[in-house]
C-alpha cells in the first residue's frame, strides 16, 4: 500500500514505537510518586520538555504537554473566554480554522467572532487582516499556519509580527507546519500549538506553547500546576523521539515538492479541466487538493484503495460527518466541487516512485469509473 494521507495521521516512526514500549516497559511509575522510580520518570518528562522546547527555541516553562492539538487549540479559546465578562470578548479568526478552533471560538464567543475571509487560493490577504484589526481590537487573533486540506501557507508570521507590535494575542494552529517545515519564527506568536502524529510520533499527545498563562483541564497540579492528569509518558517520550529524528530532516524535506509537482504535471495533461487549488501560491511541499472534473471523491478513494494507492476526501474529520468542510466554501467552491475535491498528502518516507506511481493509478481509475458508468447505462435483455 502507498499511503497518501499524511495530512491526516502520519505512520509512528520504528524508532517512535521501540521508545514508547521501553517508557511502558520501565518507566510505569506515576511521576507524581515522591519514590525513586516516580522521580525517575518525572526527571526523564522534564527532559523531553527541556529537548522539544530548546529546539522550538522557547522557555520549557512555556510547553505544557497536552493529548494533542485539540486540546491545545481548545485551552487557548477558553483562557480567552475566562478573562473576560461573559459575552464581552471578540476574536477574529480565518474563515478556514480547523473546527478545534472554529467550532470551539462558536462555543465560547458566539456572535461575537470576526471572521478573516480568505481568496479563491485559500489564503488570508494581510491589508484585509489589517483593516480588521484596526476596525475590531480582537482580545486574541487566531490563524492557521498551513491549512491541513489546502497546504496553502498562511501569511502567519507577518501577522505574528503585526499582533506583537499592537500587544494582541496571536494563537497560531502550526499542527501542520511543526515536523514539516523549518519552526524558526514560532516562537514569535503568543500561543502556538502541535501534534504527535503530524511528524511521525504517536496519536493523543502533542503540545501547546504561551507567553501568557493558560487554563488547562483542572486536576492534580501536575505539570508546574498547570494541566492535570497523570502525564502521558511512554507519548512524551514517543514525541521527543519522533521531535529529533524529523527535526533534523526537516530542511531537506522542502525539495521534494518537485515530485509532488511533476505528480500535478501528469494529472493536469491527463485530466483537461483538473483544478488545484492553492497552486499559484506558495504551498506545503507535501500536499495537493484536486477538484477533480468528473466523479464525486468516495468514488476515486475506493477505486485508488483497489489500486494500492490511500488518498483523503479532504479534512478526515469533515469524512466522518459526510459534508463539506468550511474550506469549500471559504473558496468559492459550490457544492458539487466540493464532492469532488481530493487530498493526496505524502511525507518523509514517501519514496518519489509512488508519487509516479499514484499518477498511473489515476489513469486506471479513471479508465474503471468511465467504464462502469457506461455499462450502468446499459439495460441487460
Ligand atoms: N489543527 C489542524 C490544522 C489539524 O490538521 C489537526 C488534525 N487534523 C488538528 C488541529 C487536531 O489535531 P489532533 O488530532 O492532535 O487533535
Amino acid at each position: 500500500m502507498a499511503y497518501f494521507d499524511n495530512n491526516s495521521t502520519t505512520r509512528p516512526i520504528a524508532e517512535v514505537l521501540d521508545a514508547m514500549y521501553l517508557a511502558s516497559e520501565q518507566n510505569w511509575a506515576n511521576p507524581s510518586s515522591p519514590h525513586l522510580a516516580g522521580t525517575r520518570v518525572r526527571a526523564l518528562i522534564e527532559k523531553a520538555r527541556e529537548e522539544i522546547a530548546e529546539y522550538l527555541t522557547v522557555s520549557p516553562s512555556q510547553l505544557t504537554f497536552t493529548s494533542g492539538a485539540t486540546e491545545s487549540n481548545n485551552a487557548i479559546l477558553s483562557s480567552v473566554a475566562n478573562r473576560h465578562p461573559i459575552n464581552s470578548g471578540n476574536i477574529l479568526i480565518s474563515a478556514i480554522e480547523h473546527p478545534s478552533i472554529s467550532e470551539t471560538a462558536q462555543f465560547y464567543f458566539g456572535e461575537n467572532i470576526h471572521t478573516l475571509p480568505v481568496n479563491s487560493d485559500g489564503i488570508v490577504e494581510l491589508a484585509e487582516f489589517e483593516k480588521q484589526l484596526e476596525q475590531k481590537q480582537p482580545d486574541l487573533v487566531a490563524l492557521i499556519a498551513v491549512h491541513n486540506e489546502t497546504g496553502v501557507i498562511q501569511p502567519w508570521q507577518e501577522v505574528a509580527q503585526i499582533c506583537k507590535d499592537q500587544e494582541v494575542w496571536f494563537h497560531c494552529d502550526a499542527t501542520q507546519w511543526v515536523g514539516k517545515l523549518d519552526h524558526a519564527g514560532l516562537n514569535k506568536c503568543t500561543s502556538f500549538s502541535f501534534s504527535a502524529h503530524k511528524f511521525g510520533g504517536p496519536r493523543g499527545v502533542g503540545g501547546l506553547v504561551s507567553s501568557m498563562p493558560i487554563s488547562f483541564i483542572k486536576g492534580g497540579g501536575q505539570q508546574m500546576e498547570t494541566r492535570g492528569g497523570t502525564e502521558n509518558f511512554p507519548g512524551i517520550e514517543g514525541m521527543r523521539i519522533a521531535w529529533g529524528l524529523m527535526s533534523s530532516r526537516i530542511s531537506s524535506l522542502s525539495s521534494r515538492e518537485v515530485w509532488r509537482d511533476r505528480f500535478e504535471d501528469y494529472l493536469s495533461n491527463q485530466f483537461s479541466e483538473l483544478k488545484i487549488i492553492g497552486k499559484g501560491v506558495p504551498r506545503l511541499w507535501n500536499t495537493t487538493l484536486l477538484c477533480l472534473p468528473e466523479f464525486d471523491n468516495l468514488s476515486w478513494v475506493s477505486k485508488l484503495d483497489k489500486f494500492g494507492y490511500t488518498v483523503s476526501t479532504g479534512s478526515a474529520c469533515s469524512t466522518a460527518r459526510d459534508q463539506p468542510s468550511t474550506l469549500s466554501g471559504a473558496i468559492g467552491l459550490s457544492n458539487q466541487e466540493s464532492r469532488r475535491l481530493l487530498r493526496v498528502s505524502s511525507y518523509s518516507d514517501t519514496p518519489e516512485l509512488d508519487w509516479m506511481g499514484l499518477a498511473e493509478a489515476f489513469k486506471d481509475a479513471s479508465l474503471e469509473l468511465f467504464s462502469e458508468r457506461e455499462n450502468s447505462g446499459i439495460i441487460k435483455l
